[in-house]
């Protein structure tokens, strides 16, 4: 018999089953059985019968919050990249090091912790953009899919749902160039090396998989099809005109941009996403838009790397549905993400009142959902998944506010006190349910900037990873409290 939960929404962002038609209600009578909302009735007092045994949840709840852009291991970059001023240089040579030092058990202490913290910012469910797939100098593990591995069992036991975007990564450059160096890691031998190894990785309850060619710059011409068949109607991401780089390299050799490249081979449509899309022309803006392929922004990655600013308003206009991703993680907080597509519109129009709160909600949840293949998820409607996540109205940054507006334009993930996924609670009162997130970070990242001497050659993961496991509902392990740590390292 499944349990029946019931939570009283001091404030709830209310809308229909697909995420349109908003609005901001008080005292929300909650029902959740078997992970989905059951009902959701608005306008039930406090002390009502109907709110008895209910968990009232001061401030206002929102949907679940998607973060559609993950390098799970970009986490141990933050506040490491900045030598001198910082360049892009001084982060991509951080970021080599980094791939070059970890191996599956290190990457699964790594993004169980990363995935804990987004989980303590109200994100419900990860699209990680998955390359760093072998050994060093590209050996394959004894399981090919060993770091996947990795990264779908640190989901599981941070409490969120993932869609796993296996990656190709093939070549360093748009001429062909081989790749070298930390490279041969993210490379598998051919397309049909890749389309095998993919074809191996199981879904579980809480994860999917999708696929994603890196970019134009990764991934041959010739080999883009290849990737839209094993998508086979899957998810499918792509790095888009991320830099103006690109643009310039992809035109030299194909005399066409890296949209009309990913449109000449098939790869635009509606279960297609282009995260950045920085760097585009009027065609390339109309190809996205007619081809209702998604984009998702990365807005606080974007700034950390000197990207450029990309045509948000234009690609919605134009029929592109917007998602958020916090990429790189230099920040994770998705209500920054959102607050800064609008942010960045001002800037470069010098004119206020480009996007309204509902549409950057929307792609704070319902789309973000949607671009990773979780269509019944990122909203507060009876028959969807049972995803809340609750803001405090009193906080220093939120107090004050009108509810309506507070998420997008006031709040930040510390606001964020009450997490709950697929009917499970995984926040409660500001805190992970099993996980101590900052000593999590902390004891996940320091070994891995340590001399290489004084770090043991790997850790030792609790309970091997079986794809074919027990895990009949994504949160039940959540139950149990996860007592296994790494062994200390000193
Ligand atoms: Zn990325």
């Amino acid at each position: 018999m499944p349990v029946t939960r019931r939570f009283h929404a001091e404030f709830a962002w209310l809308s229909d089953a697909r995420g349109v038609h908003p609005s901001v209600e008080s005292d929300v009578l909650i029902e959740v059985s078997d992970g989905r909302f059951t009902s959701v009735i608005p306008g039930v007092p406090v002390g009502a019968a109907a709110t008895d045994g209910a968990l009232r949840l001061p401030g206002l709840t929102i949907p679940g919050l998607a973060n559609a852009h993950s390098h799970a291991f970009h986490r141990a970059l933050r506040g490491r990249t900045q030598t001198g001023k910082g360049s892009f240089w001084t982060w991509r040579d951080g970021m080599y090091g980094l791939a070059e030092r970890l191996d599956p058990d290190a990457y699964y202490w790594l993004a169980r912790a990363t995935y804990a913290e987004m989980v303590l910012a109200g994100v419900t469910c990860v699209g990680e953009f998955h390359y760093l797939h072998h050994g060093p100098g590209g050996t394959p593990y004894g399981d090919p899919n060993a770091m996947a591995a990795a990264l779908v069992y640190a989901a599981r036991d941070a409490g969120l749902r993932m869609t796993l975007l296996d990656t190709l990564y093939l070549t360093a450059n748009v001429d062909g160039t081989p790749l070298s160096g930390t490279q041969l890691r993210f490379a598998d031998r051919d397309p049909d090396a890749w389309a095998s190894r993919v074809s191996a990785l199981a879904e579980q309850s809480h994860a999917r998989i999708g696929v994603a060619a890196h970019s134009v710059r990764a991934v041959p011409a010739a080999a883009l099809p290849t990737v839209v068949d094993v998508a086979a109607g899957r998810p499918m991401h792509v790095h888009l005109s991320e830099q103006r780089a690109e643009n310039a390299a992809c035109h030299a050799i194909h005399r066409a941009t890296p949209t009309q490249l990913l449109a000449d081979n098939g790869f635009l449509g509606p279960t297609t996403t282009a995260v950045h899309a920085t760097h585009l022309d009027d065609l390339d803006r109309a190809v996205l838009g007619d081809t209702d392929t998604g984009v998702c922004f990365c807005p606080t990655t974007e700034q950390d790397l000197a990207d450029g600013i990309g045509p948000a308003r234009a690609l919605v206009d134009a029929g592109s549905p917007l998602s958020l991703g916090s990429d790189s993680h230099a920040v994770i907080d998705i209500f920054a993400e959102a607050r800064a597509i609008e942010m960045h519109e001002r800037l470069r129009t010098e004119t206020r009142g480009h996007f309204d709160v509902a549409e950057l909600m929307m792609a704070a949840t319902a789309n973000g959902h949607r671009t990773l293949g979780w269509t019944d998820a990122g909203t507060i409607a009876a028959g969807a998944r049972a995803d809340l996540v609750t803001l405090r109205l009193d906080s220093p940054r939120t107090a004050g506010t009108d509810p309506r507006a507070a998420a997008v334009y006031a709040a930040t993930a510390a606001d964020v006190t009450h997490v709950v996924i697929d009917g499970t609670t995984v926040v409660y009162d500001g805190r992970h349910a099993t996980i101590d997130v900052g000593s999590a970070l902390a004891t996940a990242i320091a070994p891995l900037w340590l001399p290489a001497a004084v770090v043991p050659a790997s850790f030792v993961m609790p309970v091997p990873f079986d794809p074919g496991g027990t895990d009949d509902s994504p949160t039940a392990h959540l139950d149990q409290p996860i007592t296994a740590e790494r062994p200390d390292t000193r």
